[in-house]
C-alpha cells in the first residue's frame, strides 16, 4: 500500500481526530490543519485541532480558527493524533502526551528536510513548497474537493510558506496549485490582504528596533532583538516577528540570521539563506531543523554567544556552500 493509502486509511478509520499545529504557528502549520478540520467535517467526523500558542492576527480570520485549543489532557477522548508541518515530535510544543505513544496512531503530514518520520504512518515530502502541497493530495484523496473554505486555508498556507510566490520552492506545479485553489473559490485576496499585508503596528515597531541593529559582514545579515528590548515593546515570546522573511530582502544578503532572546534564557535563531545556500545543515548541528533556505533552533546562553556561534558556521557555509 502507498504511504498516500496508508495516510487515508487512518484518517478513514478515525473518528476523533486530534490535529496538532506547531508552536509560534505560521500559515502553513495553521492553513493546513484548518483545511485538514473542514475535510474531516465534510466526511462526518468530529475533529480537535490544538496548538500552544496563539495564532498571530494575521491568521484568525481564517475558517475555523476560533476552534484551536491551547492544551488537551492526556484523557482526551481521541483516537488518532495527526502532526502537521511539524519536524519532530518536540515540536507539538508538548501538546503530544507521552501516554498517548502506542494508544493512537500517529500521523505526520509534513515537508520538512529534517523530518526524522517519527510518526506510524508518515507523509512527508521534502522538495515540496508547504505542508499545503501533500495535504491537499489527502484531502482530495479523502474525496473532499478543494473548494471554497478549504480552498482559502491551503491558500494561506502556500501562500505563507512561498512569502506570496517568490521563493525558489515556487515551481510551476506550485503555480498550477494556487490557480486551481482560487478556481475553487479560494479568497486569494483575500488571504493577500489580511495575512500577507497585514503586519500590525506593533511588529512594525519592533522591526524597527530591530533593523537599528542590522549588521552586514560581506554576503551574511543579522540583527538581534533583546529581552529588555521586546519587554519595552510589549513582545510575548510566542509573537512571531516573521524576522526571517523581512531580513531576506537585503540585497547584500546571501545568508540572513536573527536572533531573539525569550524569556527562559535561550536564544530563539531564526536563518534564512538564497538559493545555492544552504541553513539547514547549520540549524541540525545546532540542535534544531528546517530547510535549505529556511531553518531555525535554540539556543541556551547569551546574545552575544548565538550570535558568535551562528555567525561561524555561516561564514563557513559563505566559503563553501553546500
Ligand atoms: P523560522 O526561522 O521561521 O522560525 O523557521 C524556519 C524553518 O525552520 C521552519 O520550517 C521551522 O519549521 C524550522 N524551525 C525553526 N525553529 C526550529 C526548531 O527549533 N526546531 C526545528 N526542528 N525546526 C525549527
Ligand atoms: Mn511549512
Amino acid at each position: 500500500m502507498t504511504i498516500l493509502n496508508q495516510a487515508l486509511e487512518c484518517l478513514h478509520a478515525s473518528e476523533r481526530p486530534l490535529l496538532i499545529a506547531h508552536p509560534r504557528p505560521d500559515g502553513d502549520t495553521i492553513g493546513c490543519t484548518l483545511a485538514l478540520r473542514l475535510a474531516l467535517i465534510a466526511l462526518g467526523k468530529s475533529p480537535r485541532i490544538a496548538c500552544v500558542h496563539p495564532l498571530p492576527g494575521n491568521l484568525t480570520h481564517l475558517p475555523g480558527a476560533g476552534a484551536f485549543e491551547v492544551e488537551v489532557s492526556e484523557a482526551a477522548d481521541i483516537d488518532l493524533v495527526v502532526a502537521v508541518d511539524l519536524s519532530d515530535l518536540s515540536r507539538t510544543g508538548g501538546l503530544y502526551q507521552p501516554a498517548w505513544v502506542g494508544r493512537y496512531p500517529l500521523l505526520v503530514i509534513d515537508h520538512h528536510k529534517t523530518n526524522a518520520a517519527f510518526g506510524n504512518v508518515n507523509v512527508i515530502e521534502p522538495e515540496a513548497a508547504a505542508t499545503a502541497l501533500p495535504m491537499a493530495r489527502i484531502i482530495e484523496g479523502l474525496g473532499v474537493p478543494l473548494q471554497g473554505d478549504i480552498a482559502t486555508c491551503l491558500l494561506a498556507a502556500i501562500l505563507t510558506d512561498t512569502r506570496g510566490l517568490r521563493t525558489a520552492t515556487t515551481t510551476p506545479a506550485v503555480l498550477r496549485f494556487v490557480s486551481e485553489l482560487v478556481e475553487g473559490g479560494g479568497d486569494y485576496l483575500g488571504v493577500m490582504q489580511r495575512t500577507l499585508d497585514a503586519v500590525p503596528y506593533w511588529q512594525m515597531r519592533a522591526w524597527g528596533v530591530v533593523l537599528s541593529h542590522l549588521q552586514l559582514e560581506r554576503g551574511i545579515v543579522w540583527a538581534t532583538l533583546s529581552l529588555a528590548e521586546k519587554e519595552a515593546l510589549g513582545i510575548e515570546d510566542y509573537d512571531d516577528l516573521d524576522l526571517g522573511n523581512l531580513l531576506i530582502q537585503t540585497r547584500e544578503a546571501e545568508l540572513l540570521a536573527s536572533f531573539l532572546e525569550m524569556r527562559d534564557g535561550t536564544i530563539k535563531v531564526s536563518l534564512r539563506a538564497r538559493p545555492g545556500y544552504d541553513v539547514a545543515w547549520i540549524a541540525k548541528q545546532l540542535g534544531g531543523g528546517g530547510h535549505k533556505q529556511a531553518a531555525g533552533y535554540s539556543l541556551p546562553g547569551s546574545l552575544d554567544a548565538a550570535v558568535r556561534d551562528t555567525l561561524a558556521l555561516l561564514r563557513q557555509e559563505l566559503a563553501q556552500p553546500h
